[in-house]
């Protein structure tokens, strides 16, 4: 299989790859609490995965994984994303998914900062000829994607370059917008692909109710305002239920779906990749 990160490449294969197809991938998901049972960088991992795979199908570059992203103040309001509906009183100070009891804390970003981190990265790709930079989020903070989606937005220049904004995650069902934190699919996705990462006898045993609040474990309905009455985590979305089979159905998924992405937006560009040479595969 052709070699996609950039990290490990050498000037002439990117060059190669480059005339070939501008197409440059970077992974972005901050380090960021996930329960006791998954790993800090649970959502880098994610983001590379699908852009790895991504960048086989379609072609193009991977860049290192930027572990970085933001998150911000949970609303004191008792709406979607609020502390309330987690299960706090809401008026609580809550940064993300740093809830009080965390052992350990979360590495966001300040949203400016964030902003400009990303910006000059696309700035130095462009200047190195890539024409299609896409943008692979595996976070979900609402602030976080704003960020990506306004980058995006304001560093296309089309016909010459476009920036694109591509969730690794699949999009919830409609009214639902958000993916959940930690819970089953992001631990089934661990376990297909780095399945020594999870330890999922850190979690008490199954039928025993897990609170947000404890684990730091939520369900996306949870957040999009509709909670379960104990504020636990849904039977749906348990991680305890998490398995490779539904990880790697999940990440065959997403990736087809940022395969269409990318095409979709390569062809607006008029780029069509010229096929590999035998020297280059
Ligand atoms: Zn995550």
């Amino acid at each position: 299989m052709r070699t996609v990160q950039y990290e490990l490449m050498r000037p002439p294969e990117i060059v190669r790859e480059r005339s070939r197809l501008p197409l440059v991938f970077i992974p972005i998901g901050p380090i960021e609490w996930h329960g006791p049972h998954l790993p800090m960088g649970m959502d880098g991992l994610h983001a590379h995965m699908v852009a790895v795979d991504a960048a086989q199908q379609v072609g193009g570059v991977v860049l290192p994984t930027y572990y970085i992203g933001s998150e911000t103040v949970r609303p004191v309001d008792r709406g979607p994303q609020s502390a309330a509906v987690l299960g706090f009183q809401g008026t609580e100070r809550i940064i993300g998914m740093d809830f009080p009891d965390n052992p350990v804390k979360s590495l966001y970003f300040e949203e400016g900062t964030f902003a400009v981190t990303v910006r000059e990265l696309i700035r130095l790709l462009k200047l190195d000829g890539y024409r299609l930079v896409v943008l692979v989020n595996g976070h979900g903070a609402v602030n976080h994607q704003r960020t990506l989606q306004r980058l995006a937005a304001e560093e296309s220049d089309p016909p010459r370059v476009r920036v694109v904004f591509a969730m690794a995650f699949l999009p919830a069902s409609p009214p639902f917008s958000d993916p959940g934190h930690a819970e089953k699919i992001e631990t089934s996705i661990i376990l297909a692909t780095r399945p020594d990462l999870v330890d999922l006898a850190a979690l008490p045993p199954k039928g025993v109710p897990l609170r947000y609040q404890e684990f730091g474990i939520v369900d996306g309905k949870a957040f999009d305002g509709r909670p379960t009455p104990d504020f636990t985590v849904r039977p749906e979305a348990d991680p305890r239920e998490a398995s490779a089979d539904l990880g790697r159905k999940t990440l065959g998924a997403e990736v087809e779906r940022v395969v269409a992405i990318v095409r979709e937006q390569a062809q607006a560009l008029g780029l069509a990749p010229t096929s590999r040479t035998p020297a280059a595969s």
